[in-house]
């Protein structure tokens, strides 16, 4: 007998037919013999349909209140769910996260979970419950609603999988697991048996929404195994786990892209020990979060050209941060690109090996793609592009990196 936490995503719990086809699946497990916790999302469309409502109401919703708002559409799921599990003959209860004190901090909107308490769900189990839990959201310590950012009941799953000790954190989707690329845009990419976290939160943190960041640093902290699977068949998706010998020795293992990249460059800022510091420091002081950063000098002049890259969201408050600064320094001028993205190759093979790069450049120049920045770690490179040509980007480098392919 097994414990198992099961996640089930938007899609999955989009109407009454979907619900009623999670319960049995839900019973299936249940039947097996393994003991089962639920964790649900909220019905497809609905938490951007209360954050419309919100924000119609009043520009920039005050935080607190707009959590409050924002997690009733998992109580809503997690209540239907329990409804018809237990109008099938099986004993449930359904629990919001404040309920089975999922702690958190105090950052509205995307609040880490601190703690989960495991005894109330084991005495429910232990009375031969399913246990139904709204994902996405938390308390914290002041009682307070919080959630956990867009896609946030995957880290709620993996948190309770952890406390719980589960066996197993399943994710159920509306695809059949990971894939070298979204295949919604590239119909050669071929699903990954399996993945280790490294890789995992590579490709999740560069845009492949299919597990929020913040679940898979969970899972590799605490050592849990996640089975990414559809919820509309029976196929075995991609197991997440730690780096091992049966995993693909494939140099790269996907190709992600992200669209919610802007970038701006400040020119001709005289190079001065400081100036870096200075900018930066009112960049974090106004609370945006850069991603890319480059500068380059030219010794012969005395002059250095900064561009960062920064979300969409952040974009105006940074753009005036850069105009005011610049400024200041007495720069050239602010080129600002609100239409980039970002596209990368993800492996653990690179680490041993070179080659990937001047391949991944080779690509996007045929197909003439300019690249704009480029950066890189052990696992991963990343280019900006034009947003126009993302797609292209992904197709292309799939195919140069032969993704397609078993390896
Ligand atoms: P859920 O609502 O169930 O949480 P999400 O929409 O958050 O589902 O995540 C699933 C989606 O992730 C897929 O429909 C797919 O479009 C997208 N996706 C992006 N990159 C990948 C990838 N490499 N492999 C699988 N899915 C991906
Ligand atoms: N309902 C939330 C969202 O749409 C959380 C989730 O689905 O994981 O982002
Ligand atoms: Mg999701």
């Amino acid at each position: 007998m097994a414990l198992i936490v099961q996640k089930y995503g938007g899609t999955s719990v989009a109407d009454l037919e979907r619900i009623r086809n999670v319960a049995q699946r839900v019973i299936k497990t249940k039947e097996r013999g393994d003991d089962v916790v639920v964790v649900v999302s909220a019905m497809a469309g609905e938490t951007d349909r209360l954050l419309n409502l919100a924000t119609e109401a009043v520009p920039g919703p005050d935080e607190r209140e707009l959590d409050v708002i924002l997690a009733t559409g998992e109580q809503v799921s997690s209540a239907l769910l329990t409804i018809v599990l237990n109008s099938l003959g099986y004993k449930a209860k359904s629990y919001l996260g404040h309920q089975i004190k999922i702690s958190t901090d105090s950052v509205h909107g995307r609040a880490r979970i601190t703690g989960v308490d495991a005894d109330k769900i084991f005495s429910d189990i232990r009375e031969g419950r399913i246990v139904v839990v709204a994902g996405f959201q938390g308390e914290d310590e002041e009682g307070n609603i919080t959630t956990l950012g867009r896609g946030g009941s995957d880290t709620t799953a993996v948190a309770i999988a952890a406390a719980l000790k589960a066996n197993l954190c399943e994710i159920y989707t509306d695809i059949d697991g990971v894939y070298t690329t979204n295949p919604n845009i590239c119909d050669r990419a071929r699903k990954l048996k399996r993945i280790s976290y490294d890789e995992m939160l590579e490709m999740a943190s560069l845009g492949a929404k299919v597990l929020q960041i913040r679940s898979v640093e969970f899972a590799k902290k605490y050592g849990v195994t996640i089975h990414i699977r559809s919820s509309f068949n029976e196929s075995k998706g991609t197991i997440v786990c730690e780096e091992d010998t049966e995993m693909e020795r494939a140099l790269v293992s996907g190709v992600t892209y992200d669209t919610d990249q802007t970038r701006i460059e400040i020119t001709k800022v005289p190079d001065l020990p400081g100036t870096a510091a200075k900018f930066f420091d009112a960049i974090s002081a106004a609370d945006i979060v850069v991603d890319m950063i480059i500068q380059t000098s030219s010794l012969e002049e005395g002059y250095a050209n900064m561009a960062f890259t920064i979300s969409k969201v952040d974009f105006p408050k940074a753009l005036k941060v850069a105009q005011s600064l610049a400024k200041e320094f007495g720069a050239k001028e602010v080129i600002a690109e609100e239409e980039v993205a970002k596209v990368s190759m993800v492996g653990v093979g690179m680490r041993s090996h070179s080659g990937v790069a001047s391949k991944m450049f080779g690509a996007l120049a045929k197909e003439g793609i300019n690249i704009k920045m480029i950066s890189t770690s052990e696992i991963k490179i990343s280019c900006i592009i034009d947003a126009k040509y993302t797609e292209l980007a992904v197709r292309s480098l799939h195919d140069a990196f032969e993704l397609g392919k078993e390896s």
